[in-house]
């Protein structure tokens, strides 16, 4: 028997379009018969279906490529809890641009490893322009700012603790707010830093009369992270306040703005950023208000200089000779090797849409959020935590307790309903909205008022 020819390559045109037709008419059909934001059922329903239709994960004899691909992106679509649906609203879990989609899909093709030039030689060079360009929009007032790739928010701030304990070694004491994303403890122990110094946000942001008696408690380096955009709330801790306090404190500044980063585009609420390039660091995320798929993640650093840490040879990927003979050294660029050329989805979204066009998004969602926190203020069963400053509403069933609004959101869940997130604020439990969907209209959010009271009527007290 003649052995079959291998399955074709993607590089390959014509295959790898009859392929997406298929990927694409799955999704298609698994989106209509999910026909709601998450699959309903809950995780019981859904492993068994999951479990059923894959049947043998590696089979002797395979299906063939357009059984498999059918099948499985059906799956997966028909189960998806799926960003794009306007009730799906719990998480920075964003939904991506068809256009970022494209073009990320033309990377899988090419594939180029961001590690060496000779696997990459126009997507590293792609790469560096991007990333000088998005790290002049955080840092406009500094001489050569940088970035790297990173794989999100956590990584990022990961190699900020890293940047600073090059900087000032292992004593390094990390000041984050109760309200810092939780990445930073993780970083602190992987990092053998000594775990942060936690200061309170009752109000849910650092409070800087707060943070100026822990910093005059501390001895030694002090690198403080402060939030634009926090997580659970979306919020803004006040960066120029807490940059003079770091200024006279002879501490550092680093910023976490993987939510709220994207505001700078916004001629309209970019002054919500003010202060932010005073940080010598900067976390920015553009699988959130930015519209890419994941991953889509950005280290600003304002002095290149402190990216020297992270220079790294291997002989088989930037040997000494090469480098001298004009090869870019692309190892000190990431502490990962092999590495997808993200840069090139987020150049697409750059270059169609432009700066206002991506403010332009940015704006409509911030409206959504002021939309529904108009309907949560009208609603007679409902309680608004506050008004929101990014695009997060938390909200709850007026005279609930945590135990019951915790129900609601899983009722939901359960029934396929909405997806909405949860957070604690105010010592209290809250459902919480995260719009980062632009096209989600007003009416969108009346229904999902809808649910949310129908929920509590459904839910068992
Ligand atoms: C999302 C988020 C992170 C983590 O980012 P990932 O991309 O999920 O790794 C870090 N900080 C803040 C403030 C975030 O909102």
């Amino acid at each position: 028997m003649r052995a079959a020819p291998p399955p074709p390559l993607a590089a390959q045109p014509f295959p790898l379009s009859r392929l997406l037709g298929i990927a694409l008419d799955a999704l298609r059909t698994g989106a209509d018969e999910r026909g709601g934001p998450l699959p309903a059922g809950g995780p019981a329903a859904v492993t068994a279906r999951v479990r059923a239709t894959l049947g043998d994960v590696l089979p002797e004899t395979g299906t063939g490529q357009e059984e498999a691909l059918r099948t499985l992106v059906h799956l997966v679509a028909a189960g998806a809890a799926d960003p794009a649906h306007p009730l799906c609203a719990a998480h920075l879990h964003t939904p991506p641009l068809a256009l970022a989609a494209a073009a990320d899909l033309a990377a899988a093709a090419l594939n180029p490893s961001l590690d060496s030039w000779d696997q990459a030689p126009s997507a590293s060079a792609l790469e560096a322009e991007v990333t000088a360009a998005l790290a002049a929009e955080v840092f406009p007032r500094a001489s050569r700012p940088d970035a790297l790739v990173t794989t999100g928010g956590t990584e990022s701030n990961q190699l900020a603790l890293l940047l600073a304990r090059e900087r000032h070694g292992p004593a390094l004491t990390t000041v984050v707010g109760a309200n810092a994303h939780h990445s930073f403890r993780r970083a602190a122990w992987l990092l053998g830093l000594p775990a942060p110094v936690t200061v309170p946000t009752p109000r849910g942001v650092l409070d800087p009369a707060t943070v100026a008696r822990t910093l005059d408690g501390l001895d030694g380096p002090v690198l403080l992270a402060a939030t634009a955009g926090t997580t659970e709330e979306g919020l803004i801790d006040p960066l120029p306040e807490l940059a003079d306090l770091c200024a006279e404190h002879g501490a550092e500044l680093h910023a976490d703005a993987a939510y709220g980063g994207p505001l700078l585009l916004s001629r309209t609420h970019r002054h919500l950023l003010a202060g932010l390039d005073r940080a010598r660091t900067v976390t920015l995320d553009l699988h959130k208000l930015g519209w890419q798929p994941v991953a889509a993640g950005l280290l600003a650093v304002r002095d290149p200089a402190d990216l020297a840490a992270l220079g790294h040879t291997a002989a088989y990927l930037n040997a000494g000779d090469d480098t001298e003979a004009g090869l870019p050294d692309l190892l000190g660029r990431s502490l990962r090797t092999t590495r997808r050329p993200d840069a090139l989805k987020a150049a697409v979204t750059l270059r169609a849409l432009g700066r206002s066009g991506l403010g332009a998004l940015v704006d409509l969602c911030m409206e959504r959020a002021q939309d529904l926190a108009d309907l949560v203020e009208k609603a007679p069963g409902l309680e608004l935590r506050d008004r929101p400053v990014l695009t997060t509403v938390l909200l709850r069933p007026a005279g609930a307790d945590d135990a019951r609004v915790a129900r609601v959101r899983r009722t939901l869940l359960a029934g396929g309903r909405a997806v909405l997130g949860r957070a604690e604020a105010d010592g209290r439990l809250w459902l919480k909205a995260t719009l980062l969907n632009p096209h989600t209209t007003p009416d969108d959010l009346a229904q999902l008022i809808s649910l949310v009271e129908l929920a509590e009527g459904d839910t068992d007290r």
